[in-house]
Order: structure tokens, then C-alpha cells, then sequence
């Protein structure tokens, strides 16, 4: 009884940080005043998990790392694979002197999107159309638990952006252009994190236990209100508009407990977020009351300065001034960290800022049992991909798809299909490719295309499990019109859309059904009645076959379970998703959004049709 587990080094000395039964407060001190310069500044320093060797974490005791785009421990690593490499890195950390565990963040945005055979849940923008933020908690529960599977106790998710303009290359990560959906739907974080205690104080991070894991509120702020929506670009807006457009989501972030924040690469009125001393630490530290950690984002510091890196000294010194905690992927993290060091020993940086920054970082770090449980175990590792977790995701699919047409004018509804039709033609270069169906932020940082990179159900899959046995199912992914008149089906299902893409590689002007798309379409349904399925991060310009289509379905990117689709293309189900951004006619409008002078939209903000729910066997 003398000597059990807790606050015991050696079996002889007590040490307070190490003993559960202390409060936070305490254990945070404590462990602050045993550190030196070096172990703190170790501390806010994040780097990629290829480079995390034993050698590096004891030189420089690094406080986390990461697995940035689409860094994995081997091509199809299974759960117990993510684990081990884990818990290896965990290793170098626990053998430094004061063995303060790491935090090993990754970017699971939508579902553990990085890993083979993981749930990949739709999109943010699908998730937006859904308008059921209980069914986002949900995902966002059943994400944590897949990410836990893997040995990883941190995401860098939800992002939150109010993308304002589809011609943002991130705009699928947004859930809406409405601050208010972006809201309601930041109830992925107690999904994520658990729900928060009654009467917790406000700003206070939260992680509930062990099937939980930390959030990342992303990217903080007016991400997604830059110019022409060019990519970490500058957003020019009044501070009205700043705080009532892009800032709700983190009241409400900051109010569920977020344990971190992320800052965005972009700038509010020429000054860049990264050094923004008003946003990060006034506002967000002391007006909200954030009290987790503040992330950079990947070389954000770097590019305080343009080109980025040219005045290195100084982007640190801006960015730690601003009020940044934890630094991703410092551009040189042994420069970073001699440099760092140096202004504190010159007195640039005082003492207390980086002290702030450790005692966040370290408050998530207990508020997660980190120090009880720094390794991870094997006994979450079925839920990597269950069944469960795909049923999920079905439904998330089926309540995500927003129906815009739904047949030509004067004649009956094309939707809901018959699953008895004697022919059917699926067609198009989205009807067969789980790759394009996922988008980008999976397995690959830009995605993938084709069908072995992951488990999942196609559109094509989906229609042919769905139909009668006597239906026959003609695919085809590029017709000509020779084809279609040949084969001479009773209807056509055509998927076309957008291929993959992440960030700024998604940047368009033009957004446009990506080809032979629209020639599919000229081809398909000049000749049969025809359902287009458009496969996109966003809205595309459509107008021009609207007319020659019988039926449109907007089906963003619904992720792995593509049979989502087909439960309400075949009525099992109904329509019932409503758009969460406005479906522009061309790009010469944008942005365009509710409430402007010339608000003159294909759809509008809040469209979507429904169908009648049938029986068939
Ligand atoms: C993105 C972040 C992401 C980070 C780590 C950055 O390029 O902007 O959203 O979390 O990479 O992968």
C-alpha cells in the first residue's frame, strides 16, 4: 500500500504531477516548474511523424506529432500496424526525463479518411445539407472511435469554415455558406470529444475518456470568406462582418469544450492570422475564453512572411507573439527550436508566453489521461470499419442528397426508379469510382481515383445490389450515343461531377462539371430518361443541361457508402436533404450569397425537393 502506482518515480519519490487524484491546476504547475527552457519549448513543437525518431524527441522533446495529408505507416496498415508505430514514438517520449507523453494529432475530416478501410462519412458540405446535427454527433462519435483504433488520441477536425464562395478549393470542408448550419453542426465535437460536464466553465477543454478524442475548431477565422475564394488568401471584411459571418461557429466550438484551435494560413484585411496578436489572444484567449491550445497551421508560421521563410527569426517571433501555443511542422523544427529559444533568452518573448503556451498544452494533454495511459492498446481495433459505423455513414448519405429536379415540366416525376425496369444504364465517370465518391482528405491528401484503395460501395454497386435479380444493368463510363441508342434501356442513372481535389489544388474560376461530364449527359439523355447525379465539393455550373435532364440529385461526396444513394434513388427512402449553399446559375455571380442586392440563384439556399416513399420488393 505504501507504494502503488500513482506520483511515484523509482518507488520512492512522490511526484505531484504524476498523481491523478491531484486537480488539473496543481498537476499543470507542478510539472511547469520542473521544466527547463528546452523541454517547453519541445513542447510546442509538432512535428511529422516521419520524422519522430527516439533520437529526435530526447534532443529536442518534442510534444507532438502529426500525420499530415495522407502519412501512413505502410500502404494498407491495419489498426494494430497505426498502434504499434504509435506507441513506438510514445516510447521516445515517455523516456525523456520527465516522460511527458506526445499528442499524435491527424486530419480524420471526414471519418479516419487517411486510413485503409476506415469509414469515410460524407463531406462536410453533404453533412451541411443533412440539417441533423444529432446525426452529426453521431459521425462524429463513431470517427473518434476509429481514430482511437488506431492508437491516436487527437483530430484536426471539425472544420468550421463559413465558406462564402464555392470557388474555394476547401469549400466541401464547410458545411455551409449560413454561420448558423456551421453552428449547429459544431455538434460534431462533444461527438468527438464526449459531452460536456453541466456547469463546466466556459472555454475549459474537454475530452470525456478513453473512446473520445480531442478536437481541432479549424481554421480560425474567415477561412473561408478570402478573395475570389483563392486559397489561404486574404478576407476583406469589416469587423461586423468578421464576427457575425465567420466568428459564431467558435462561440459555439469554444462553449462544447473544444480543446484546440487551429489558425488559418489566410489573412483578415491584410494581416495574417498567424501573427494576429488582436484575434488569437485577445479575442479568442481572453474575450472567449478559450482555454485549450492554439495550433498552427503546417509552416503557418513560415509563411507569416513572403515568400515565406525569408525572415524566419521574425515569423516566430510574430506567431508566438500573436498567441500561437503549438507550431505544426516549424519549416525547420532545430532552427525553430535554437531560434525560439534564443528570444527567450534574450527577453523578446517573455517567459510568461511560452509558460501560457505550455500550460494549455499540457491541459489538454492531462485533460486526456495521457500521463495515466500514454499507450494505446489493442482493444479498440474492430471498430476500424464496422458495420456499424458503414450503416452510419449509409444513412448520413441518404439524408445528405438534395434533390433539385425532378422531371421535366408537364410530365410525372422521373424519381422514385423502378427496381424492375427491364434494362438500366448506369453511366458516367462517377458511377464507378470510390476514389471520386470520396474526394479529396482520403487515404491520398488530394484522394484518389479508382476502386482498390479502400473498402466501399460504388454508385454502380449500389444500383446493382439494389434492383430486381431480372434487371439488367448496363455500365458504361464514357458512352457515345451509338451506345445509348443500342442498348436501349428503359431509364439511365449518369454520375458525373468533380475529381478529387484538396486545398488551394481545388481552387476554380470556372467550376465546371469536369469532362467528358457534360458530354455524357448530350449523350445520355437526348436519347433516355435520364437521373444526373453531379459528384461534387460544391455547387457546379449545370444550367446548361438542365433542361434536357429528367431528374438532378446533388450527392456532393458522400464517401464510401455509396448504396446511400440508391436506398432513395429507388425509394426505400425519400429526399429529404435541403442545400446549404446557394446553387449558383454562372460563375460571373459569385459570390453570391442570401441577403445580397442581386441574389438571382439556379436553386436557392434552403432548396430541395422531396419524393413519396414506395414499396417495392
Ligand atoms: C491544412 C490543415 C491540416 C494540416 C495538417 C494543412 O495544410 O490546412 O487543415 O490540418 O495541413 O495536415
Amino acid at each position: 500500500i505504501l507504494f502503488c502506482c500513482w506520483g511515484v518515480i523509482s518507488g520512492a519519490e512522490y511526484v505531484k504531477y504524476k498523481d491523478p487524484n491531484k486537480p488539473l491546476n496543481v498537476r499543470i504547475k507542478d510539472l511547469l516548474k520542473r521544466m527547463t527552457l528546452a523541454e517547453k519549448v519541445g513542447q510546442m513543437t509538432q512535428i511529422e511523424r516521419t520524422n519522430a525518431t527516439s533520437e529526435v524527441i530526447n534532443k529536442y522533446f518534442i510534444g507532438s506529432v502529426l500525420s499530415g495529408g495522407g502519412s501512413v505507416p505502410s500502404l494498407q496498415a491495419s489498426a494494430e500496424t497505426w498502434v504499434n508505430m504509435v506507441n513506438e514514438i510514445q516510447k521516445g517520449a515517455m523516456s525523456t526525463r520527465l516522460g511527458i507523453p506526445i499528442i499524435y494529432g491527424i486530419d480524420a475530416v471526414h471519418g479516419h479518411n487517411n486510413v485503409y478501410k476506415a469509414t469515410v462519412f460524407p463531406h462536410n458540405v453533404g453533412l451541411g445539407a443533412t440539417r441533423d446535427p444529432a446525426l452529426v454527433k453521431k459521425i462524429g462519435a463513431a470517427t473518434a472511435l476509429e481514430v482511437r483504433a488506431t492508437g491516436l488520441p487527437y483530430v484536426f477536425a471539425p472544420c468550421i469554415a463559413v465558406c462564402r464562395d464555392p470557388r474555394w478549393g476547401r469549400c466541401y470542408e464547410s458545411y455551409s455558406d449560413d454561420p448558423k448550419i456551421v453552428q449547429a453542426m459544431t455538434e460534431i465535437i462533444p461527438g468527438l470529444q464526449g459531452d460536456i460536464p453541466v456547469n463546466s466553465r466556459k472555454g475549459v477543454p474537454f475530452v470525456a475518456g478513453k473512446n473520445n478524442v480531442a478536437a481541432c475548431a479549424k481554421h480560425y477565422v474567415g477561412d473561408g470568406g478570402t478573395h475570389n475564394g483563392i486559397n489561404e488568401n486574404n478576407t476583406i471584411i469589416n469587423q461586423h462582418g468578421l464576427l457575425s459571418i465567420h466568428m459564431p461557429p467558435y462561440y459555439s466550438a469554444i462553449i462544447k469544450g473544444v480543446s484546440t484551435v487551429m489558425v488559418s494560413f489566410s489573412s483578415w484585411n491584410g494581416i495574417k492570422m498567424h501573427a494576429n496578436h488582436y484575434l488569437v489572444t485577445d479575442f479568442l484567449k481572453n474575450k472567449l475564453h478559450f482555454r485549450g491550445f492554439v495550433i498552427s497551421d503546417w509552416q503557418g508560421i513560415d509563411k507569416i512572411t513572403s515568400p515565406p521563410y525569408s525572415n524566419y527569426s521574425y515569423a516566430i517571433q510574430a506567431g508566438v507573439h500573436a498567441g500561437i501555443d503549438m507550431v505544426m511542422v516549424p519549416y525547420n523544427y532545430t532552427e525553430f527550436f535554437d531560434d525560439l529559444t534564443v528570444q527567450v533568452k534574450k527577453g523578446i518573448i517573455p517567459m510568461s508566453r511560452i509558460d501560457d503556451a505550455v500550460t494549455r498544452i499540457l491541459r489538454v494533454k492531462f485533460t486526456l489521461g495521457l500521463f495515466e495511459k500514454p499507450y494505446a492498446d489493442l482493444s479498440l481495433v474492430d471498430e476500424l470499419g464496422k458495420q456499424e459505423h458503414r450503416e452510419l455513414a449509409r444513412e448520413a448519405v441518404r439524408k445528405s442528397l438534395v434533390l433539385l429536379k425532378n422531371g421535366k415540366p408537364s410530365e410525372a416525376p422521373m424519381l422514385p426508379l423502378s427496381k424492375k425496369a427491364k434494362k438500366i444504364l448506369v453511366v458516367g465517370s462517377h458511377a464507378d469510382n470510390l476514389g471520386y465518391q470520396c474526394g479529396g482528405w482520403t487515404i491520398e491528401w488530394q484522394g484518389f481515383s479508382g476502386n482498390n484503395r479502400t473498402a466501399g460501395t460504388t454508385i454502380l454497386d449500389a444500383v446493382k445490389s439494389t434492383v430486381h435479380e431480372t434487371t439488367k444493368v448496363i455500365y458504361s463510363e464514357n458512352p457515345d450515343v451509338n451506345f445509348v441508342k443500342k442498348t436501349g434501356a428503359s431509364y439511365a442513372i449518369v454520375a458525373v461531377g468533380e475529381p478529387p481535389y484538396a486545398e488551394s489544388f481545388g481552387d476554380s474560376m470556372k467550376l465546371t462539371v469536369s469532362d467528358p461530364g457534360p458530354k455524357t449527359i448530350k449523350n445520355v439523355c437526348s436519347i433516355v430518361k435520364c437521373v444526373v447525379i453531379v459528384i461534387s465539393g460544391r455547387p457546379v455550373v449545370i444550367e446548361p443541361y438542365l433542361d434536357i435532364m429528367d431528374a438532378l440529385v446533388a450527392a456532393w461526396l458522400p464517401g464510401t457508402e455509396g448504396q446511400g444513394i440508391a436506398d432513395v434513388l429507388f425509394g426505400d427512402y425519400t429526399f429529404s436533404g435541403k442545400l446549404s449553399r446557394t446553387w449558383f446559375k454562372t460563375v460571373d455571380q459569385l459570390p453570391m450569397n442570401v441577403g445580397d442586392p442581386h441574389y438571382d440563384p439556379l436553386f436557392p439556399f434552403g432548396y430541395g425537393l422531396t419524393t413519396e416513399p414506395v414499396k417495392q420488393n
